[in-house]
């Protein structure tokens, strides 16, 4: 099976030789800018290239020919090439860590903040361990990390390895990373642009990850260069975007299609959040307005995965570190969130069908 594996990876890299490196001129994988490229059993290939920063918009049509290089391989179901602008030597992939034993990779964005991005993410993480998965919730908001708070992990601080691998923190099932578990919360979080990247870099490389069938990242809100760049890191395997019902946010909803249109990564769905409030007589107040996100999606072609009500019990679970989806795993909003992630995961299985394979005897 290994050297099945081996076979194919060595045959995935001819090919890719095959295309040249505009800046040497030598086959792209004799070049160097290749790295972590991996193979798997169910056919899919990843791995990444390493472009100058100067030039990085020279390689963008490379990564393309090189994807479909790849995918020409026989035995090849999937391809996933990410074009990161760095300089490879910085970066050398370290196969302990990092997320290339990691399935599915799920990216919870919003265009703006205080929309409860954070606390749909980590819910949803939640849900999906609660059927069984092993899960891991990725806190990329290195503006303002809302791990610590919403998990309960207070001041407990990720160990560091001999190999100088960061152990993720275990919360709720889950397991998680967070910038606020890097920095002291009481120090002033400014980043400039550089630092941040470097720290994400860090929490995606240099972490254990391991084995896990879903890591969902909470990413920082907005739709700007910092939010591609990063999404651009990762092999992502789909986003899920957050919204509430007002029509300003509903506009931003369109910018974060948009952004992942960009970074070619499916959009697996529009969740409205804090869709309506239900009174002690059972009855919906629509406070921000009606079905606005459903529309909003409809319209844009993207998957409804549904609505999340305004709920004390979940705003309380926030405050105190206990997401609700783990802790009253029956409550009517649990089940809402064990729904939205049933969903996202069926468009995850949808959106990233391989394209069927043509054999000839
Ligand atoms: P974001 O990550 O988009 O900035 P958060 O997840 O931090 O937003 O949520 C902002 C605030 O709103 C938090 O206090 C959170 O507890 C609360 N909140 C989020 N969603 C809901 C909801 N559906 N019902 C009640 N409170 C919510």
């Amino acid at each position: 099976m290994n050297n099945q594996l081996a076979d194919l990876a060595e045959r995935v890299k001819a090919r890719l030789d095959t295309i040249k490196d505009p800046i040497s001129g030598k086959g792209l994988f004799t070049s160097g800018r290749v790295t972590g490229l991996e193979a798997r059993s169910d056919g899919k290939v990843s791995f990444t290239i390493e472009a100058p920063k100067d030039v990085a918009e020279l390689y963008v049509p490379v990564r393309d020919r090189a994807e479909d290089a790849a995918r020409s391989v026989e035995g090849v179901s999937t391809v996933i090439a990410v074009l990161t602008a760095e300089a490879a030597a910085n970066a050398p992939p370290k196969s302990a860590g990092g997320v290339a034993r990691v399935k599915q990779i799920i990216a919870v964005a919003s265009a703006k903040g205080g929309v409860g991005k954070s606390t749909v993410a980590v819910n949803l993480a939640c849900a999906f361990a609660s059927l069984g998965m092993k899960t891991g919730l990725l806190d990329l908001d290195v503006y303002g990390p809302s791990a610590p708070t919403l998990l309960g992990t207070g001041a407990k601080k990720p160990r560091m390895r001999d190999d100088k691998m960061l152990e993720p923190l275990d919360a709720h099932g889950l397991k998680t990373m967070s910038i606020g578990y890097l920095v002291d919360p009481s120090s002033p979080m400014i980043w400039r642009g550089a630092m941040a990247t470097s720290a994400v870099r860090q929490m995606i490389d240099e972490v254990v990850w391991g084995d896990l069938d879903v890591l969902v990242l909470d990413l920082p809100p907005g739709t700007g260069d910092v939010q591609v760049t990063l999404v651009q890191r990762v092999p992502l395997s789909g986003a899920v975007i957050v919204s509430t019902p007002q029509e300003m946010a509903l506009a931003d909803v369109r910018r974060g299609l948009a952004m992942f249109e960009k970074t070619r990564a499916p959009v697996l769905g529009v969740v409205e959040n804090m869709a309506y409030f239900e009174t002690p007589d059972g009855k919906r107040a629509h406070i921000f307005g009606e079905g606005g996100a459903r529309r909003v999606a409809a319209e844009v072609g993207a998957p409804f995965l549904g609505e999340i009500p305004i709920d004390v019990a979940l705003r309380e679970s926030c405050d105190a570190g206990a997401p609700l989806v783990a802790t009253q795993p029956e409550h009517a909003v649990s089940k809402r969130f064990r729904e939205i992630a049933t969903a996202a995961l069926a468009n995850v299985a949808r959106m990233n069908k391989p394209a069927p394979t043509i054999r000839v005897k």
